[in-house]
């Protein structure tokens, strides 16, 4: 297997770092700890980039190109997510883009797709997904909001739980029970796409490890949704519902990001003397960098033959659990080491540095990295928990 770039995908990576100079340029390269478009207001420079990847066509390279994509190579795609990763550049909103966008171009109706798609792909609107409930996040087939057909629409009552982005989300996706009269729990779910403004609706933050507000729980009290806002068949949403969660996982890998961790870390590592000697030098600590480092390598070929896969025209399988399994192992082990080599200044709580009068200490890489370390604890989580992969890896890939 040739691992080298052609002169093709060299002058294509050209292009990109063309682009991302001019649209993301090094001033505004923040290292924001967690980025995401959820926790914080969009600010005009990450607006201005988002302007220029629609502009160029470049905002949902894995899309089909009838709605949108770029028709990129896996080779390409590779190129882009890794060089947008090393200059942190925003990513578009998970949720629609990744998520929702493949369920609507492969089970949507025409009007939804024409409707729904555009607003996504120019990053004009916030989704947020509403899957889990109380008594519903691993075993999310005994979900209970329930939606009853009255004419024209449905009347949805529940709850829903640790909903990303809920405060800030103009639409949300959701599973709900359309049929109580089933044999098996998956069958009677349905996947409604419901605007956030309706009447009934409710919001309330939850605040997590770090009190960051990033998580929601939603209300729902006899909130009419229209009945062409129904994705697909009615009691077949679990079908649809599966899918998406494939694509949330293959996301979740985050290779790109943990090579800029990885490189942070070995920044932070050589800048941290111990008796003199800088702890890039330390044999058993450089020992742990490599260990790591040979993981996420061996992640990022795995990633890349998923990605082939897809471009042949297949969905990215079960498979995808591997990738959500290690990617989120390393992205933590990476964090964790940081922490060590942050020593003391790893100690005092983010937010306290924030609001003292003395200002942080330490190096400047200390407060983003230690709250991206207490927000990577819940990558363990969220998109399926890490025993729930584990299982899946299991049944579906290991045929055990
Ligand atoms: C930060 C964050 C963001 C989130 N964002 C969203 C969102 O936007 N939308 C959304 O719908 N959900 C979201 N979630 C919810 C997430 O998907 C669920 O938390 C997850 O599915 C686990 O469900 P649970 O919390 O109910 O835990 P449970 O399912 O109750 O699991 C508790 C523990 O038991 C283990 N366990 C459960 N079943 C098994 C089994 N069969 N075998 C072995 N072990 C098992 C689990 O691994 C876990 O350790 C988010 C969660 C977090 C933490």
């Amino acid at each position: 297997m040739d691992l080298n770039f052609s002169a093709a995908d060299l002058a294509f990576q050209d292009e990109v770092r063309t682009f991302i100079d001019e649209y993301w340029p090094p001033e505004v390269r923040i290292d924001r700890g967690t980025a995401s478009d959820y926790s914080d207001e969009r600010p005009a420079e990450v607006q201005r980039w988002f302007d220029g990847l629609v502009a160029r066509g470049w905002s949902v390279p894995n899309w089909p190109v009838e709605n949108g994509g770029t028709g990129w190579s896996p080779t390409q795609k590779f190129i882009w997510d890794r060089e947008t990763s090393k200059a942190g550049c925003p990513p578009m909103s998970a949720f629609g883009a990744r998520m929702l966008a493949p369920v609507l171009y492969t089970w949507g109706t025409e009007t939804q797709q024409e409707r729904f798609l555009p607003p996504i792909r120019e990053a004009r609107v916030q989704w947020c997904q509403g899957y889990s409930e109380p008594g519903a996040g691993s075993d999310l087939a005994s979900l209970q909001t329930r939606a009853v057909r009255e004419g024209d629409h449905y009347v949805v009552n529940g709850e829903k739980t640790w909903t990303s982005g809920a405060h800030r989300a103009d639409w949300m996706f959701c599973l709900v029970r359309t049929d109580t009269q089933v044999e098996k729990r998956q069958q009677g779910i349905s996947f409604l796409l419901i605007d956030m403004q309706t009447p009934g609706i409710e919001v309330h933050p939850i605040l997590i490890l770090g009190e960051q507000h990033t998580v929601n729980s939603v209300t729902l009290t006899d909130v009419k949704v229209p009945v062409e806002n129904l994705v697909g068949e009615e009691n077949k949403g679990w079908t649809y519902a599966k899918g998406l969660l494939t694509h949330e996982r293959t996301g979740i890998a985050g290779v790109g990001r943990s090579q800029v961790q990885l490189q942070k870390l070995k920044d932070i590592a050589a800048q941290t003397a111990v008796d003199g000697e800088s702890l890039l030098d330390d044999p058993a600590f450089e020992r742990k960098i490599q260990e790591v480092e040979v993981e996420l390598m061996a992640l990022e070929m795995t990633e890349l033959r998923t990605l082939a896969t897809v471009e042949e025209g297949g969905a990215p399988g079960p498979e995808s659990s591997i990738l959500k399994l290690k990617g989120t192992a390393i992205s933590q082990r990476i964090a964790e080491l940081q922490m060590e080599a942050f020593g003391y200044y790893a100690l005092p709580y983010p937010d306290q540095m924030l609001i003292d009068n003395e200002g942080p200490v330490g190096p400047d890489a200390a407060i983003p990295g230690i709250k991206g370390m207490l927000f990577g604890r819940a990558s363990t989580i969220f998109g399926g928990s890490t025993e729930i992969q584990k299982n899946i890896v299991a049944k579906a890939v290991l045929g055990l």
